[in-house]
């Protein structure tokens, strides 16, 4: 394989557009990409034809535009090239079609911003993120509006959001005498995920249908050991991370780092960071491509947050910063952030962001499979709070306090090994414990969840710091002694949000009471999280800054929490076919074999030893009687629930529903560990997590 002959072989990139384009045509693209300049729909015809003959080229018949509906995957929806020619056929794709398509819009999810009998829904081409080839199709990566100009997707008021900070950092950096064509936010996000066997996952009808097991009693070795991270990677496993990583890059996916994560079966990819609507495009074709490239090995790829019960679940850190197109990143501090103003006004409005608009940064990470993660021991707490590191947080303390900065001096860190080099130190320590860290030259946001589309996240981020720096920018425009002002706001900015500031460990026991006390926010589920939302303040922050209408903002919310009690209804009656269905009647029938077991004994011998017997018997069948009440509690309750009207139903199945599976799944547990392995039904955790060889 040679590498870089092959990287983005797929890709209808730069160097193939520069090489097949008009350089007419191919200046007029790069000026949209680049600069943000509308895009001059005379020359769509152009890069059609050319797209085409290149697509072509690869073994491509059909084009489709792919776009993210608000299910949070993607779709599309394949055309031929093919058109009659007389009794033949010639190849094309026109400029119309590249720019626009139509597909029904009527079975995607709108949250009640679209009438069905409207369900005219357009796509258009998202030049900013390039096309690429899969399978013999031209993907288009487009946004998805409705026929009255709504959005329908996620990548529409992504690329708003990116516009927004594009707009008001310029004037953050005009302030400075800086100027530039295009200011982008940049996202690395870092993946993680299980892998399994595919016979096994083929015998569990939960993890088939909900991506996360609902009964499973532990293995008896979990992560405790804290082995697997980083450990050797299986062979088995090596050859799929080899096939992926080469699959990746024919896509122009910068896949760089992969390791085993803390959890066994649990590993992570993460690719050099980009732009991000390509960071996110490329995101949604990863995951796809993790899955299909897993079964080619006989494996499966969970995405799901939580798919085992005691063991980590998996997140994605979306490592996020903004850089100039002149390669100037506002958030590197630089030798001396102490007298970098500009850095430090950019650190004041991104701590000021979060602050005021934590509650919809939590929101936006929201979701049923990442319930299980945000609060619990391998994740940071359902409370967003900054971490800065050492040396940033004495500068802010400093700062606050209105005391002088000593700048601490650059360490050499030394292993006391004459013969190993000495490396210098990092400004910041690593915190793995926080929801929102500097680390470096960028924050880390590590809420979201392994399955999420990185968009929503993104939309808030970008949004509610274009609005900081949007209300910065209004007051220092007018001032005469601009040093002075900075100086003055940057102070009274940190001295307003020092709360959201928290450089210590969180996970520890003080810091949930603590939190409190400091009056952040810590919504523990999605049912208590998205409401938020809807508060007048959130909705009219995304109306400022141009990326959502108020209809759209509700919209999304309201998806957030219908999709959430659809998921939760799926789990439920999951558990209870399972349950019915398979373990019950398992159970019922190792119980009848011990019965006649202990008959054929006392057969033969009135006086043999029989307690082993009746103390499981009686066990067991008191755990399935149980199982069969709470299956029955879980039912009613479950029927009880008006589904369709989501916002009451999300309440119930957050606060009734998941405590009433709880308890089933403790019961069944409990069972899983009582009865003969020839009679469970289902394969058990030690088979998941152990059986890749
Ligand atoms: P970790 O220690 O959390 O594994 P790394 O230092 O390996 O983190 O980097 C994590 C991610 O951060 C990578 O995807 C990297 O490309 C990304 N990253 C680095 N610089 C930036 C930046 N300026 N903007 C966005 N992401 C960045
Ligand atoms: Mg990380």
């Amino acid at each position: 394989m040679n590498l870089p002959e092959m990287f983005g072989e797929n890709v209808f990139n730069d160097s193939v557009q520069k090489e097949t384009l008009p350089k007419e045509v191919y200046k007029a693209l790069r000026e949209t990409i680049e600069a943000g300049k509308q895009l001059d729909v005379s020359i769509a015809g152009a890069v059609a034809a050319a797209m085409k003959d290149w697509a072509v080229s690869k073994g491509a018949t059909h084009y489709t535009h792919w776009f993210q509906p608000l299910t949070g995957l993607t779709a599309e929806k394949h055309d031929g090239f093919i058109e009659p020619d007389g009794d033949k056929v010639i190849m094309r794709l026109t400029g119309k079609s590249l720019i626009v398509g139509e597909p029904d819009a009527s079975s995607f999810p709108s949250g009640g911003s679209r009438a069905t009998y409207m369900a005219r829904g357009y796509t258009a081409w998202d030049p900013t993120s390039p096309a690429f080839v899969k399978e013999g199709t031209l993907y288009i990566p487009t946004i998805f509006v409705s026929y009255t100009g709504e959005t329908l997707d996620k990548k529409a008021p992504l690329l708003r959001s990116m516009n927004a900070i594009d707009k008001q950092a310029k004037r953050i950096l005009k302030l400075f005498g800086i100027e530039c064509r295009k200011v982008a936010t940049t996202v690395g996000p870092e993946q993680e995920y299980f892998l399994i066997p595919e016979e096994e996952y083929e015998r569990r009808k939960d993890l088939k249908l909900t991506g996360r097991t609902l009964f499973g009693a532990p293995a008896s070795r979990g992560q405790e050991l804290e082995d697997h991270y980083f450990g050797v990677i299986k062979p088995k496993i090596g050859e799929f991370m080899r096939d992926l990583d080469k699959e990746l890059w024919s896509y122009g996916i910068l896949s760089k780092t992969k390791h085993n994560e803390v959890a066994p079966a649990q590993h992570e990819m993460a690719p050099v960071f980009s732009t991000t609507n390509v960071a996110v495009d490329t995101n949604m074709l990863t995951m796809e491509i993790m899955k299909k490239v897993a079964k080619r090995h006989g494996l499966v790829c969970l995405l799901h947050e939580k798919p085992f019960r005691g063991i980590n679940g998996s997140g994605k850190h979306n490592n996020w910063s903004m850089s100039t197109d002149t390669g100037l990143n506002l958030l590197d501090p630089g030798p001396n952030p102490e007298t970098n103003s500009l850095f430090k006004l950019v650190l004041a409005a991104v701590i000021k962001a979060v602050d005021d608009y934590q509650g919809v940064l939590r929101a936006s990470v929201a979701s049923a499979g990442n319930d299980h993660r945000l609060g619990a021991n391998e994740a940071p707490p359902a409370i967003i709070s900054v971490y800065l590191g050492d040396q940033l947080g004495a500068l802010v303390d400093s700062i606050v306090k209105g005391e002088s900065y000593k700048a601490s001096k650059k360490q050499e860190g030394s292993i006391g090994v004459p013969e190993s080099p000495i490396f210098p130190k990092d400004a910041t320590d690593r915190n793995r414990t926080s929801p929102f860290a500097f680390t470096g030259n960028k924050f880390e946001f590590r809420m979201l969840g392994s399955q999420a589309n990185v968009a929503d996240a993104n939309i808030c981020l970008n949004t509610i710091v274009a609005d900081a720096f949007d209300k910065l920018a209004t007051e220092l425009e007018s001032k005469k002694d601009l040093a002075k002002a900075v100086d003055e706001v940057v102070a009274r900015e940190l001295k307003a949000h020092y709360r959201i500031i928290f450089n210590e460990d969180g996970y520890g026991p003080e810091w949930e009471p603590e939190a409190i006390k400091r009056g952040l926010l810590n919504n523990k589920n999605t049912a208590d999280a998205v409401p938020v939302f809807y508060e007048d303040k959130n909705v009219e922050v995304f109306v400022k800054q141009g990326v959502y209408t108020k209809a759209e903002a509700i919209a999304r919310a309201d998806i957030r929490l219908e999709n959430y009690v659809k998921i939760i209804n799926i789990e439920a009656l999951t558990m209870i076919e399972m349950a019915k269905r398979d373990i019950i009647p398992s159970v019922s029938d190792f119980v009848a074999e011990l019965c006649q077991n202990v008959a054929s004994k006392k057969a033969v011998c009135e006086n043999i030893p029989v307690n082993a017997e009746k103390g499981l018997i009686e066990k067991l069948a008191a755990l399935n009687d149980k199982s069969s009440e709470l299956v029955a509690k879980l039912e009613g309750d479950l029927a009880k629930i008006n589904k369709e009207d989501f916002r009451p139903a999300s309440q119930k199945m957050a606060h009734v529903i998941i405590p009433d599976m709880e308890e089933l799944r403790a019961a069944v547990d409990e069972m899983e560990t009582l009865t003969s392995a020839d009679y469970w039904p289902y394969p058990t955790y030690y088979d998941l997590l152990y059986g890749v060889k």
